[in-house]
């Protein structure tokens, strides 16, 4: 292993639909960066969610978006990746490419909140994710780890104790934090959206201008 990479700090990735990016996101991407001593967290939209309905919100409207909320924190960035790919976004060929760019000794987070934890079992390859990268789980408000099942079993055998076991190895390992709970939600931001009311506060004002700008989130719930 060179000193270097190994020394280094470790970088880490979120996934989400973004559909919009919301200050819930923002305040846990700054925590984790700070409590982890992140070099850098990328913010990666999905461009077409295996698991859930298309949004109707293009995906470049969502990058950009993203690209807006985080301008001016040089530690957060948008990684448009999966838009440059075609067909379903799996999450184990994103990490694939991040673990090529940062070779085989940087530690690699994959950060997602305890409801995709919930579901991790329907994901593509899900068992292979650990072999590119470290789990970050987010406790939200309102959900709990997995008591029993095949992926309680996996977070028992994986389960690190601490942060700093994070920096101990590339990948592997599964933390889960508890950050800040901020009860804002992308659903419940299109819904004021639609429903002719503010969301002001609860996503930063650049992309509340861009949804207004573009006239976002008008329509009916189904084409969202
Ligand atoms: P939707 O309401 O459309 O389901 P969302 O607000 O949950 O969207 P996503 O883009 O699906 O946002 O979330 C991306 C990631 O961010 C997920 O891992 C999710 O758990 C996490 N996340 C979402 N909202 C918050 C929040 N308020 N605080 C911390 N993490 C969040």
């Amino acid at each position: 292993m060179t000193a270097t990479a190994a020394n280094a700090s470790p970088v880490a990735v979120l996934g989400g639909t973004f559909n919009p990016i919301h200050n819930g996101h923002l305040r846990s991407a700054l925590e984790l960066v700070e409590l982890l001593g992140l070099e850098r967290l990328h913010l990666m939209p999905c461009a077409n969610p295996p698991h859930r309905q298309a949004p109707g919100c293009p995906a470049e409207s969502r990058a950009d978006m993203v690209e807006r909320a985080v301008a001016g924190e040089a530690r957060l960035v948008c990684d448009r990746r999966e838009l440059a790919r075609s067909g379903p976004s799996w999450t184990v060929d994103s990490l694939a490419g991040l673990r090529d760019e940062y070779g085989p000794e940087r530690s690699l987070g994959l950060v997602m909140g305890c409801d995709a934890l919930l579901g991790l079992e329907r994901w593509h390859r899900w068992q292979a994710l650990l072999d590119y990268a470290h789990i970050i789980v987010i406790a939200r408000p309102g959900w709990h780890l997995p008591g029993a099942g095949t992926v309680a079993e996996w977070l028992a055998q994986h389960r690190m104790a601490d942060p700093d076991a994070l920096r101990a190895r590339p990948a592997g390992g599964v933390l889960v934090l508890e950050l800040r709970p901020l009860a804002i939600s992308s659903t419940e931001i299109r819904a004021l959206c639609r429903a002719g009311r503010s969301a002001r506060y609860l996503l930063p004002e650049p992309v509340l201008d861009y949804i207004e700008t573009h006239e976002l989130y008008r329509g009916t719930a189904d084409d969202n």
